[in-house]
């Protein structure tokens, strides 16, 4: 069990709710993207107009469903949820579009893992607010177009690159969210504390937020571990060293890499000579699938220096080498 996963864990779940934002004005961080969006919804108000449909990209846990809540929010409409790998038949997303209200925001988190066929059903929908049904077989068979009314899709990947040509071109507005600094998750975390009750000091919420790897889903996981440190073995308070110690016991590190983390770099390190090694060779001896690897342990690893990407394949950076305490290496030879 990684306490360091982006995925939703069923205990995620029942705490994000309440901890979501509703507001942009709230939602902390971001600011290109709130910026962006509070023009488009500005607009889409003073035309009485549903809001253009909207692409967030980004790691995971980064705030593109809460975004999503709070552009239906903003227009005064309500959010449907629904997901790529939970469709599977093209009349599943028919029923679907056919049962919004004028308005909605329909989120579709994974968008990229929508099979081709139920992808098709969207283009005409997203374009003219139409599906296309056919009905009959064989020769007798004919389609006819069904009017919905007017929504706003909203959809959510990992990587845009992942997403069809078709399919990506439909979207008015493309926005990646970025990781957060530390400031930013800080205020996150202090703001999570206040709605759960939990007494904490500024410093201890600054060294959550120095270990969460500039995601809020991770900053309110460890908040909530911590907090139950706090809970048992001091009087309840979040302080600095509380949340070294609990963090430390969770095997959190100071730069927020976790046991998988060192894994990845310590088998490039020691099985790889430090790479460049290839990400699907990376990713079957560490027992990970390549898309998770890329998808989600990646990125914090390249963003923070940890990992180089090379034509010739991934290779661990000066830092990995210092930071897991192998001498460093002579890389002008690579
Ligand atoms: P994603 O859809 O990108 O995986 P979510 O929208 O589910 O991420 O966000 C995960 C958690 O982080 C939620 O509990 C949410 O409340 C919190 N969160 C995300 N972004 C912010 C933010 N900018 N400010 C405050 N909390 C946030």
């Amino acid at each position: 069990n990684r306490i360091i996963t982006t995925d939703v864990t069923e205990e995620d779940f029942s705490l994000e709710g309440n901890l979501r934002p509703q507001s942009l004005d709230e939602y902390i961080g971001q600011q290109k993207t709130k910026d962006t969006l509070k023009i488009y919804i500005e607009a889409a108000k003073q035309r009485h107009d549903s809001l253009d449909h909207v692409l967030f990209y980004g790691p995971p846990g980064l705030g593109k469903t809460t975004l999503s809540a709070i552009i239906a929010n903003e227009m005064g409409t309500h959010m449907k949820v629904t997901s790529g790998p939970a469709i599977e038949k093209p009349g599943e997303m028919a029923a679907i579009l056919n049962n919004l209200q004028e308005g909605d925001v329909l989120f579709v988190d994974e968008i990229h893992r929508l099979n081709r066929q139920v992808e098709e059903v969207l283009y005409p929908a997203m374009e003219d607010f139409a599906i296309d049904i056919m009905i009959g077989k064989g020769a007798s068979a004919r389609s006819i177009r069904l009017d919905l009314p007017k929504f706003t899709l909203v959809g959510a990947t990992t990587r845009a690159g992942l997403l069809s040509a078709p399919l990506r071109d439909r979207f008015g507005v493309t926005q990646r969210l970025e990781f957060y600094d530390k400031k930013e998750l800080t205020t996150i975390i202090l703001r999570s504390a206040q709605v759960l009750g939990v007494d904490i000091e500024p410093k201890g919420a600054a060294e959550i937020a120095k270990r969460s790897r500039g995601t809020p889903r991770l900053a309110n996981r460890l908040l909530k571990r911590v907090r139950d440190f706090a809970q048992v073995k001091y009087d309840g308070v979040i302080t600095y060293d509380v949340a070294c110690f609990a963090l430390d016991l969770l095997e959190v590190d100071q730069y927020g890499l976790d046991k998988t983390d060192r894994r990845i770099l310590q088998t490039l390190i020691l099985n790889f000579q430090g790479g460049p090694v290839g990400l699907e060779t990376l990713a079957a001896s560490i027992g990970e699938d390549s898309g998770t690897l890329e998808d989600v342990y990646e990125p914090y690893l390249l963003q923070n220096g940890f990992l180089n990407r090379t034509p010739r394949g991934r290779m661990a950076s000066v830092l990995a080498y210092t930071h897991l305490g192998y001498p460093r290496p002579d890389l002008s030879t690579k």
